[in-house]
């Protein structure tokens, strides 16, 4: 990145440069895909101006959930959570974009519907924790591990979309 002058002054004008460019997993959960939401979803992220890298149906065995879900293994709800993940199929999604992995979590809600924000994904279209309708990565580490996990290299797109200027100055 040229975020510097040669003789290493800070460049200003750069600063929007320097916000990062992150990749995001994320996932149309089983519930999603039943009701019937996966346009609906995959709308409030390709709207927003994030760049699709990635999409497939898939259906998930039970070691990729566990794996994908290793850091809640401990939890009671963990057993439910594997059943509800790979119930039937999900729709996987690779995005990227300036903060998107934040940006996506805003636009996806709380865990809990009920107490997510009216305008985000959960908040408009789900009413239990346990069936909220949408994942998405909590970190770019997390977001490239995903990615990675749920996707082979051949699956994956880079793309130049025509809309780049007119997104970002
Ligand atoms: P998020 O998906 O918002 O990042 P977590 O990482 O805490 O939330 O949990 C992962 C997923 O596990 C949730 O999206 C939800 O599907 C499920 N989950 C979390 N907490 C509960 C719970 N108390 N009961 C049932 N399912 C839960």
């Amino acid at each position: 990145h040229a975020r510097r002058s040669a003789n290493g002054i800070f460049l200003p004008h750069l600063v929007a440069s320097m916000e990062q460019v992150e990749e995001t997993y994320i996932m149309v959960k089983p519930d999603g895909v039943q009701r019937g939401l996966v346009g609906e979803i995959i709308s409030r992220f390709e709207k927003k101006g994030f760049r699709l890298t990635g999409l497939k149906l898939f259906q998930c065995p039970k070691e990729l959930a566990e794996e994908h879900y290793k850091d809640l293994k401990t939890k009671s709800f963990f057993p439910k959570l594997i059943n509800y993940i790979t119930s039937g199929p999900v729709v996987c999604m690779a995005w990227e974009g300036v903060g998107a992995v934040a940006s996506a979590r805003k636009l996806i809600g709380s865990t809990n519907p009920l107490q997510a924000e009216p305008g985000t994904i959960r908040g408009d279209l789900a009413v239990q924790t346990g069936r909220n309708v949408v994942h998405g990565s909590d970190s770019p580490e997390n977001g490239k591990r995903e990615i990675a996990l749920w996707f082979k290299e051949g699956e994956l797109c880079q793309w130049t979309a025509v809309q780049a200027p007119w997104l970002r100055e």
